[in-house]
């Protein structure tokens, strides 16, 4: 098997070094990344360093490549359209792509739906939210354990976690209303519904979200019942189910949706991070009764949709097509359980090997050793990122255009690393 991986330099190398050296100078702190490896060019599955290194890339874009870096498709439309026009605000100048979009992700997202686009997942989420209360007339929102839906407002008011996403920018939105996620931190599903069934009792509910399969949170998969009971619980009291599938959709869990393949049909569905590969576009898809219960422009923001993202969307819809994409997640997700199940047997430091598709997550007994096989992982040639409110889950977003090859490259070093660990 020839390497994908070549090491040149050091890691971090000399160029890279520099760069941080002029982030932490330059940047605001709070933004001042975390990685060190400074990006030049990809491909595929694969990531170049300013140094001349090059990687397995598994952190993807953070879950925004499923069609990999640069695809040769995805590039042309973007630049087809860049040559064409870059903006003309689409509540004013219309222009088809948009259309196209919305019809074929309400095809995707199970059919008889309408679509709406934003920029980023939170946005989405913000949008999703406003759609629930001014569809219903409540306010309540019911949101989960674990959960992480983006950084604004309302979005932040949803996620779970405080460091680093909360603490000190209180107040949050009011009404908020969290559940134990059934599986997560000991919370059995009895437990969820209990919660559930207290706050839809004491409650104007709007709308309940939640993640298919936590991401941020670690890669776990909604237990058995878990969907059905929200489901069923916003049917019954008129509230709208939204799923928010902006890490779990675009095929990464081995169907488009991680819903689909969970069996449940949400009311409105969240997307982004994957949509545009990188390019900022999210979207929200769902039922008609909900969507178009709002009157003309109460949704909407000057670049939402913008023509350059909605072209790359509609390129990599094709890619996700014709290189059968959702079919290889499925494919590459056994390799991946089938190559960790192995690691996690041949030591003690693997508590589990979970995730649903391509979208595994390994969890090591403590964070310490999750961070220890990534930063062994990055010298030998792999990106990976960690998950979980204690960082001890090691997860996988890379492209789903990686080869079996470059995944089996990928897990023999894992392999390496976890045994020095
Ligand atoms: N929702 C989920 C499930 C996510 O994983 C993320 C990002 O990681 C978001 C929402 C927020 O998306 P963005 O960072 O594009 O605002």
């Amino acid at each position: 098997m020839m390497s994908s991986i070549k090491i040149v330099t050091e890691i971090p190398g000399p160029r890279s070094r520099t760069s941080s050296a002029g982030a932490a100078t330059s940047i605001a702190r709070p933004l001042v990344p975390g990685g060190k490896i400074f990006a030049a060019s990809g491909e595929g599955a694969l990531l170049t360093d300013v140094d001349g290194n090059r990687f397995i890339d598994f952190i993807g874009g953070v879950g925004c490549l499923v069609a990999g870096h640069s695809h040769p498709r995805v590039v042309k439309a973007v630049h087809d359209q860049v040559d064409a026009f870059m903006h003309t605000d689409f509540s004013l100048l219309p222009y088809q792509s948009y259309i196209d979009l919305a019809t074929r992700l309400s095809q995707l997202c199970g059919g008889g739906r309408k679509a709406g686009f934003f920029n980023s997942g939170a946005e989405a989420v913000e949008n999703a939210v406003k759609v629930a209360k001014a569809a219903t007339g409540r306010s309540g929102i019911v949101c989960f354990e674990g959960a992480f839906h983006g950084r604004t407002l309302m979005a932040m008011s949803l996620t779970h976690r405080d460091v680093p996403y909360k603490d000190g920018f209180g107040p949050f939105a009011q009404q908020v209303y969290r559940a134990p996620y059934a599986g997560l931190f000991g919370a059995s599903l009895k437990d969820s519904v209990d919660a559930l069934t207290a706050i839809f009792a004491q409650h104007e509910i709007a709308g309940v979200i939640v993640e298919p399969v936590l991401g941020e949170g670690g890669f776990l998969p909604a237990a058995e019942g878990f969907l059905e009971t929200i489901a069923t619980m916003c049917n019954k009291h008129g509230s709208v189910f939204i799923a928010d599938e902006i890490q779990s959709g675009y095929g990464r869990t081995g169907t488009f949706l991680a819903t689909d393949r969970l069996g449940v049909r949400p009311d409105l569905i969240t997307l982004g991070k994957s949509i545009a590969s990188g390019l900022p576009l999210s979207a929200i898809v769902g039922d008609e009764r909900w969507l178009d219960a709002l009157s003309p422009n109460t949704l909407g923001g000057t670049y939402v949709g913008n023509p350059v993202a909605c072209a790359a969307a509609l390129a990599v819809l094709d890619v996700i097509d014709d290189e059968r994409l959702v079919d290889r997640a499925k494919l590459i997700g056994e390799q991946l359980f089938e190559g960790w199940t192995k690691i996690a047997a041949s030591g003690s430091v693997i508590r589990e090997v979970r995730g649903l598709g391509a979208m595994v997550g390994v969890c090591f007994n403590d964070a310490k050793t999750t961070a220890d096989v990534i930063a062994k992982a990055l010298q030998r040639g792999v990106l990976s990122m960690s998950a979980g409110r204690e960082g001890d889950v090691l997860r996988h977003l890379m492209p789903l255009v990686i080869t079996d090859d470059q995944v089996a490259e990928a897990l023999e070093i894992f392999g390496a690393c976890v045994e020095e660990s």
